[in-house]
């Protein structure tokens, strides 16, 4: 995408419609920019890096683990890139669950796998949770976007909190017994 109403020669974006072909094209996606984008400063798509389609769910698994299987990322949660933490959530995931198979293979029972499970499921219970809400307010009816857009605008005006995301990540969640946990703090934040 070359600069028109971006500042950048690259960018990625996410639409939502009801009839998306099998195959999108750049032909497809410039039309969706004409007629959602920016007018004042059109963008103008040149070339297209990677493009598909998918259909958003929001779903989560009930259970983690069951024996000797164990469930992390996209197969134990799956939501709309609203939000952009689904990769970021898996990792969480991984970490977690390569340092808890870690203290198993040190000698610690392997029920410290339950708590593997028991700590991953509530930050992705917020991750999916804020998707979904962020998923529809992006996707409204049109009847209520003039009152979204303004709000958004009204919020894009606040300054960041700069020295907030300077401040070390609130207290960690208490460890489970026998294992360790990967803060539900630091999964938002990431
Ligand atoms: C449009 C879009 C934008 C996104 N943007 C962001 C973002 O900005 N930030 C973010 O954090 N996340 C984002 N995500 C989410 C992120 O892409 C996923 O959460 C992440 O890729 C999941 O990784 P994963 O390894 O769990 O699963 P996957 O990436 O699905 O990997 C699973 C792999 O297992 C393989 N596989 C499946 N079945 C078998 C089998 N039986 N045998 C062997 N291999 C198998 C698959 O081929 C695949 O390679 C986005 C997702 C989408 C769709």
């Amino acid at each position: 995408m070359r600069p028109g109403g971006l500042d950048h020669d690259a960018a990625g974006a996410v639409a939502a419609v009801a009839d998306a072909p099998r195959d999108p094209d750049a032909a497809r996606l410039q039309a969706l920019l004409d007629e959602r984008g920016p007018t004042r400063r059109p963008d103008r798509l040149t070339d297209v890096l990677w493009i598909s389609r998918f259909r958003v769910h929001h779903r989560i698994a009930d259970h983690y683990r069951h024996g000797r299987a164990l469930l992390a990322g996209d197969a134990a949660h799956g939501h709309s890139p609203a939000g952009g933490q689904g990769m970021n959530l898996g990792i969480c995931d991984a970490v977690a669950l390569g340092v808890t198979l870690g203290d198993v293979l040190a000698g610690h029972p392997d029920t410290v796998l339950d708590d593997y499970a028991a700590t991953r499921r509530p930050p992705a219970e917020e991750v999916v949770g804020f998707a979904a809400r962020l998923t529809r307010l992006a996707t409204l009816p049109p009847a209520g976007r003039p009152l979204r857009d303004l709000a958004l605008r009204a919020v894009s005006g606040v300054p960041p909190d700069r020295a907030a995301a300077r401040r070390p990540p609130a207290a960690r969640d208490d460890p489970p017994a026998g294992g360790r946990a990967v803060s539900r703090s630091a999964v938002v934040r990431w």
